[in-house]
């Protein structure tokens, strides 16, 4: 099947911001395939959106390889396309730690997520947004990434976050000649499990600000940081 809807990515589908993500972009009519690494959470998730939409899923660890190239060949082959890329998986591992505390493997594990993961799945899946001519990419960042909002602790955190903020704008430079628009959204502080209780902020409405960037038209915004739909400083 060759699909002429929007299909879109998002990674961590499986709770939190990720799968709000999901059902918004259900809301609006896209093709959505949900990831996650954990299978049966991932699973439990697509049972959770409603039957009448259209969702499929795929296991997808971002850290892995060759997670990415068979969830490419598989998107290739059922869809022949992809419209929307949302890196939104993402590890909080070291917070209230001390930059001269915090252990090296601890900086690995959260690039390896934080960044690499968005990178790989850029550098999959935009050669087929370029075949189509099309694509939206929006990276799941923070504050914390902000050089202008920068301050002490939380290391890991916020390097990955800067690297992933860096990639935004190495990546809209390179495409800004096409019309694949890739930019960084910080949702704010939300009620997740990594955002914790006392957040203010609903996934339902992170996943909106995030999702706006993701339909966003060919005269709309590329390498920009947005936090409630306005600019940001990096
Ligand atoms: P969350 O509830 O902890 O969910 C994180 C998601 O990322 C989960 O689905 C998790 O999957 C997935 N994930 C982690 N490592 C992965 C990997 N290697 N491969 C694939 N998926 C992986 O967090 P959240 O609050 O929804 O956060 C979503 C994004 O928003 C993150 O990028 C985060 O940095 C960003 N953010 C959040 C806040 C906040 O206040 N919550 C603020 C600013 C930015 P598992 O279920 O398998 O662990």
């Amino acid at each position: 099947m060759i699909s002429e809807r929007h299909v879109a990515i998002v990674t961590g589908g499986n709770r939190g911001i990720g799968f709000e993500i999901c059902k918004e972009l259900c809301r609006v009519g896209c093709l959505v395939v949900l990831t996650s690494r954990n299978e049966e959470g991932g699973r439990l998730a697509v049972d959770k959106l409603d039957h009448d939409v259209d969702v499929a899923y795929r296991r997808l660890d971002v850290t892995d390889s060759k997670d990415i190239s068979s969830l490419r060949d598989w998107i290739l082959e059922t869809f022949g396309r992809v419209d929307i890329l949302i890196n939104n998986a993402g590890v909080y591992l070291d917070e209230g730690v001390s930059v001269f505390d915090v252990d090296e493997k601890i900086m690995q594990d959260t690039l390896a997520v934080n960044f690499y993961g968005a990178f790989r799945m850029c550098r999959a899946f935009v050669p087929i947004m370029r075949q189509n001519g099309y694509g939206r990419i929006v990276n799941v960042s923070s504050g914390y990434g902000a050089i202008s909002e920068m301050s002490g602790y939380v290391a890991a955190y916020r390097i990955s976050k800067i690297a992933l903020n860096a990639l935004t704008l190495i990546m809209a430079d390179e495409l800004k000649d096409e019309n694949i628009k890739i930019n960084a959204v910080c949702p704010g502080w939300v009620h997740t499990d990594m955002g914790g209780d006392m957040a203010p902020i609903s996934p339902g409405r992170a996943a909106k600000d995030i999702v706006h960037f993701a339909l966003i038209d060919a005269k709309g915004p590329t390498g920009s940081f947005f936090r409630n739909k306005r600019p940001i400083q990096w």
